[in-house]
C-alpha cells in the first residue's frame, strides 16, 4: 500500500551550495499525491519533468524562477522509508544538507511515524534496457529483481581510486548500508566551487573532504567506501523522480545527477520500456525470475 507520514516534522539547516540557512517541513499528504515541494506559494511536483539544474546537485522548478536545490538526499530517504506522499515545505532556495547524508532526513521520518493508506502503490517495471554513454561516464538500467543500484567510481586521489558496489535496495540494506554515507569533495576543487557561487555551505561537519590521500574529517569515513555508497544513495534519490518505486538493475560508471535524470526521462519517454505496476501486478507478470521479485516486494513491504 502507499504510504505518508503520521505528522508533520521540520528541521533547520544550511544549504550545502547556497549556504542560505532554511526550515524544512515535511507533512503528510492524500493518496496519489507523490512527492510535493511547496515554495513561496508555488508547488512543484518531484519529478524528473521539473528538474531544472543537474550541476553538482538536483534542482528542481516550476518554470517561472521559484526552485529548490538539492532535493536528491531527501528524495533518498523518502524512497528508502516508502514514503509514497508527502509536502515538503522550505521557506528558502535549498534543502538543508544536514550531515551530508540521508541518515538526518530518515530520523525525522521516523520521529513523525509512517502510515499505510487505502490505495496500493504502483511501482515503475523496467522491461527493456535502456542505456546512455557519454565519454567515460554510462548509465544503464535493465529489468531486475526489486530495485538494485551498481556504482563505480574512477578518482585520481588516492584516498578514493576505484570503487564499485551493488546493493539491492530494500527498507533493511538502505539503512545499513547506503542512508550514512556522506557527500564528498576534494579541497583543491573548494576554491573554484565557491567562485562558482557553490559549496558555500560545505564543511566538514556536512561533507567528506579530500586532500592528498587523506580524508581531512578527524572522525575518518562512516564505511570504507563511503564515497561510492554516497554515489548510490544519490543514484536512487535521483531515480525517485521517475514518480515512484523502480523495479530494475542500474549500472553507472562515474555517473551523476545528469546522467541519472537522463536515464528516468528516456526510460519514460521509451514506448513500451516500462509500466506501472501494484506489487501484485508485478507478481503474476514478473519481468525478470519470479521467486526474486516475490523476494524483493516482501522485503520492501515489510
Ligand atoms: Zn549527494
Amino acid at each position: 500500500m502507499q504510504q505518508t507520514l503520521k505528522a508533520s516534522i521540520h528541521c533547520n539547516g544550511v544549504g550545502l551550495h547556497s549556504g542560505a540557512r532554511t526550515t524544512l517541513r515535511l507533512h503528510p499528504a492524500d493518496v496519489d499525491c507523490g512527492i510535493r515541494f511547496r515554495r513561496n506559494g508555488a508547488t512543484i511536483l518531484a519529478r524528473h519533468d521539473h528538474v531544472v539544474a543537474t550541476r553538482m546537485c538536483t534542482t528542481v522548478g516550476d518554470g517561472n524562477g521559484v526552485s529548490i536545490g538539492t532535493v536528491e538526499h531527501l528524495m533518498a530517504a523518502l524512497a528508502g522509508c516508502g514514503i509514497d506522499n508527502a509536502i515538503i515545505e522550505i521557506d528558502g532556495p535549498e534543502v538543508p544538507v544536514m550531515d551530508g547524508s540521508a541518515e538526518p532526513f530518515v530520523f525525522l521520518i521516523d520521529c513523525a511515524g509512517v502510515v499505510s493508506q487505502s490505495a496500493a502503490r504502483r511501482y515503475l517495471q523496467v522491461l527493456t534496457t535502456v542505456s546512455i554513454e557519454d565519454g567515460e561516464r554510462s548509465i544503464s538500467i535493465r529489468p531486475g529483481e526489486g530495485l538494485t543500484i551498481g556504482c563505480n567510481i574512477d578518482f585520481a586521489d588516492e584516498a578514493v581510486g576505484k570503487q564499485s558496489i551493488s546493493i539491492g535496495v530494500d527498507a533493511d540494506s538502505f539503512k545499513s548500508e547506503i542512508m550514512r554515507a556522506r557527500t564528498f569533495g576534494f579541497e583543491h576543487e573548494i576554491e573554484a566551487l565557491r567562485a562558482a557561487g557553490l559549496a558555500r555551505g560545505g564543511s566538514l561537519d556536512n561533507a567528506v573532504v579530500i586532500s592528498g590521500g587523506k580524508v581531512l574529517n578527524v572522525e575518518g569515513l562512516r564505511y570504507e567506501d563511503e564515497c561510492v555508497r554516497h554515489k548510490v544513495l544519490d543514484t536512487l534519490g535521483d531515480l525517485y523522480l521517475a514518480g515512484g518505486p523502480i523495479l530494475g538493475r542500474v549500472d553507472c560508471r562515474r555517473a551523476g545527477h545528469e546522467l541519472h535524470l537522463r536515464l528516468v526521462s528516456q526510460l519514460l519517454a521509451r514506448p513500451g520500456a516500462t509500466r506501472w505496476v501494484t506489487a501484485e501486478e508485478a507478481l503474476a507478470m514478473p519481468a525478470c525470475p519470479r521467486a526474486e521479485v516475490g523476494r524483493r516486494l516482501s522485503v520492501a513491504a515489510g
